[in-house]
Formats: C-alpha cells, structure tokens, sequence
C-alpha cells in the first residue's frame, strides 16, 4: 500500500464551534461537487483534513479529459474553505515502509535539493517512536541513500513532512496555500451586479470567498451594446464559475429604462439614476432568489458615482439589503493583482462596450443630493419600469464543469 493522494486542511471553520458540522458537510459537498468534472474520487476526512483519492483509472468517461491527480489537484487549490493542499504518498504506520516510501516517492525533490530536513508530527501518540526520534532516524536513513544531501535545521531547500494519523502514515514535501476564506454557501447567497469590467469579477470572487453562492446580474442594452459584449459577460461569469461554483446568471434588458431616463432627466444625474434602477431591479431579483445581499465593484473615488455623495444615492435606492462593495478600499492596481491571479483580467479588458457608457453625461455631478436625484425620478413611473425589466430578465445557469 502506496498511493499518492491529496491532503486539505481545513481553514477558519476549524474554529466554528458548534456550526462546525454544518460547515464541515458544505465544505466536502463543495469539494465532491468541483472533483466530479475530473474523474472518480473518494473524499474522507478527519481531524480538520479531507483526504481526496483517485478511484477510477483515468479511462473513465469525464469532461476534458483523462483524471488525474494533477487535475484533481488544480481544482481542488480553487475550492473555498481551504488553507493549505498537500500532494502526499500514504503508507503504513511503520518505521522502514516510511523510510522507502519518503526515498522512493519523494525521489525528484530529493534529488533536486541540496539541503533538506525532516519534520514529524504524531497524531497517534501510539506509534513506537517520538516525534524528534522518527525525524532523525528517517534523515539518517535519506542521507545514506542521497548522499549528497545535507541536513539544516534552519533554511532547508526541501522540507519533508511525515505525518503519523490513525489510519497511516503520510509523507510528503510540504504544504501549498490553498484558497483560503469560507466555503461557498455557507455565508447565504449574494447578488453580484456583473459588468464587463475588471472590478465586479473580483468583487464577486472575494465574497465568493466570504461564503456566499453567487447570482449574477448583468444589465444589458440591446441593440446600442452587441451580442460580443454580453456573450464577454457570460464568459467572465463561467471564469468566475471556477471559484465560486455554480453560478446563475441573471440578464436584464435595460434598455427601456436607459431610453426614459435620457428623455426625460437632466443629463447631469444620468449616470447616478442608472446606478439607482441597477440597484432596485437587482434587489428584487436578489428577493426572488433567496439572496441576502448586493455586490457591486465599486471602489471609493475611481469615478463621479463612486464618491460618498454618490454611493449615499445609490444606496438610498435600496430597500431593505445591504450592498457589499469588497474593492471600495482598493487601488486599480491591487484590484488588477487579483484579476490577474483569478484569471478574469484579460477576459476583462476585451474591448466591448458596456451599457453604462452608453448616453454618459461628459459632466456627470460629483456630488449628487438625494432630494434632486428623487426629483428627476417623479417623471417616471419608477415601479413600471423596474417591475417590466424584472419580469423580461432571462435566466442561464452556469454549472460549473458541465457546459465548458
Ligand atoms: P467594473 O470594472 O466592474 O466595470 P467600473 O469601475 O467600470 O467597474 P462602473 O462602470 O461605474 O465601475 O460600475 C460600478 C459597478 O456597477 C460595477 O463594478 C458593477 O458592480 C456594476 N455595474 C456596472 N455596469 C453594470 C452592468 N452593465 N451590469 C451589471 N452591473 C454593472
Ligand atoms: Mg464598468
């Protein structure tokens, strides 16, 4: 028995106390979920770490081709709820199976490194040797067969991890930063307002993270923005996919109430009254859905709606949910670092037009007051027009590795 298989531990939900179970059961179905678009897996887990084994050979039917481990691996660094991913070898609790397996398995890091040292953590205190004490044999042991290593304690090359648990043995050369943060649904439901752009993709991956499943919701203003610009949209949604998991995606015909407002509101006020139907149409969808809070890529002073004033008024539009805007302390760059890192950013940059481009004021006001913005909206029959674009929005699921 040696089979290489993939450790994750567990990240804050270690400390949720009582909700542990209920977090613990999201987390692993997230896990399963995000495993079975590459192959067959077995998921187990104890003391605050899954176990994911492969099951089937790779000839099993499944979508984009064979599984691996190495596959495997790479979705499960994009499951929330994890801190730490460990491709690990499994052998039984006993000293010369440890030392052939480290040895054997471990050969290419081994190899490649000039230094190294051993590191033992005992789990299951029944097993003969003390930790320090199974740490030096087992060096000793490496030294003979690699010769060419040497030991230090304090900045090794490689660190290799023994690990004594109940069931086995596990040996390994060191742990990766997983992705962190809480897994998927177990914060409720979030309603992501989905541009084109870069901001809102981050900003729906890091509440994502948070522990809310995301809907997204994209305004749409056919015919003056094309059928390029919304299919960009539906691909940034499925690039969020990866991360956040299944996703439903909502698109909203905007037109209409993008035509009212240019012919009958000063132009000055365009853009914070778009925000502010944005806002309430998104609210009513997040109501149909379950979701209990708005998510928006707004960031503090990166353009005239996006003042204090201006967030003052577009909350204002807001009944009862809270709009959770994650970027609103970040700078264009940090926010550009992590589009980059989530794989969103050059989606992003596509050049198509978005609807919030469209009849843009050259001047729009900075500082808008929420008494003149509801006076420009008493030409309008602000209930018929959200109620009309609610009722025409299109819904298309995004499941995660079943339509790509
Ligand atoms: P982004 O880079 O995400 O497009 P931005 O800096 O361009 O953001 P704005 O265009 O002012 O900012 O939009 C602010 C926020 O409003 C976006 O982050 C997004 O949450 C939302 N938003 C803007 N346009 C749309 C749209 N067409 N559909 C859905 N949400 C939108
Ligand atoms: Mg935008």
């Amino acid at each position: 028995m040696r089979d290489e298989l993939i450790l994750l531990k567990y990240g804050e939900i270690a400390l949720k106390g009582l909700n542990r179970r209920g977090f613990e059961a999201i987390l692993l179905a997230n896990l399963r979920h995000r495993l079975r678009r590459v192959g067959h897996f077995s998921v187990s887990a104890a003391q605050s770490t899954a176990t994911v084994r492969l099951l089937a050979p790779a000839e099993a039917p499944t979508l984009g081709g064979p599984a691996t481990l190495d596959r495997a691996f790479d979705e499960c660094l994009r499951v929330f709820g994890f801190t730490a991913a460990t491709r690990a070898f499994c052998c039984p609790k006993d000293f010369s199976a440890i030392c052939e397996t480290a040895a054997d398995c471990l050969r290419e890091p081994l190899s490649a490194a000039s230094t190294f040292k051993v590191e033992t953590r005992r789990a299951d205190k029944r097993f003969p040797m003390t930790s320090p004490e199974l740490s030096s044999a087992l060096g000793g042991y490496l030294l003979e067969r690699y010769p060419h290593l040497r030991v230090d304690l304090h900045r090794p090359d490689l660190e290799l991890r023994v690990e004594i648990r109940e069931e086995a043995a596990y040996v390994h050369g060191g742990a990766r930063p997983a992705a962190g943060g809480l897994p998927v649904s177990s914060s409720g439901r979030g309603t992501l307002l989905l541009s084109g752009g870069i901001d809102s993709p981050v900003a729906g991956y890091l509440m994502a993270r948070r522990g809310l499943r995301i809907d997204a919701v994209h305004f749409q203003s056919a015919p003056y923005t094309s059928a390029r610009a919304l299919a960009k949209v539906e691909e940034l949604a499925r690039l969020l996919s990866r991360w956040a998991g299944d996703v439903d995606f909502y698109v909203v015909p905007f037109t209409q109430v993008q035509e009212a407002l240019r012919d009958r509101c000063a132009a000055e006020h365009f853009t914070i009254l778009t925000r502010r139907f944005m806002m309430r149409i998104a609210e009513r969808l997040a109501a149909q859905a379950g979701s209990g809070a708005l998510i928006t890529g707004e960031s503090l002073g990166q353009v005239a709606s996006q003042t204090l004033d201006g967030l003052t008024v577009t909350n204002a539009a807001l009944e009862r949910l809270p709009a959770l805007r994650p970027c609103i302390g970040m700078d264009k760059e940090d926010i550009v670092a992590i589009a980059r890192r989530i794989g969103t950013f050059e989606k992003s940059i596509e050049p198509y037009e978005d609807c919030c481009a469209l009849f843009a004021p050259k001047h729009p006001k900075t500082k808008p007051r929420v008494e003149q913005v509801e006076a420009q909206e008493l030409g309008l029959d602000v209930e018929a027009l959200v109620s009309d674009a609610v009722a025409r929005t299109e819904l298309r699921l995004i499941r995660y590795g079943r339509d790509d």
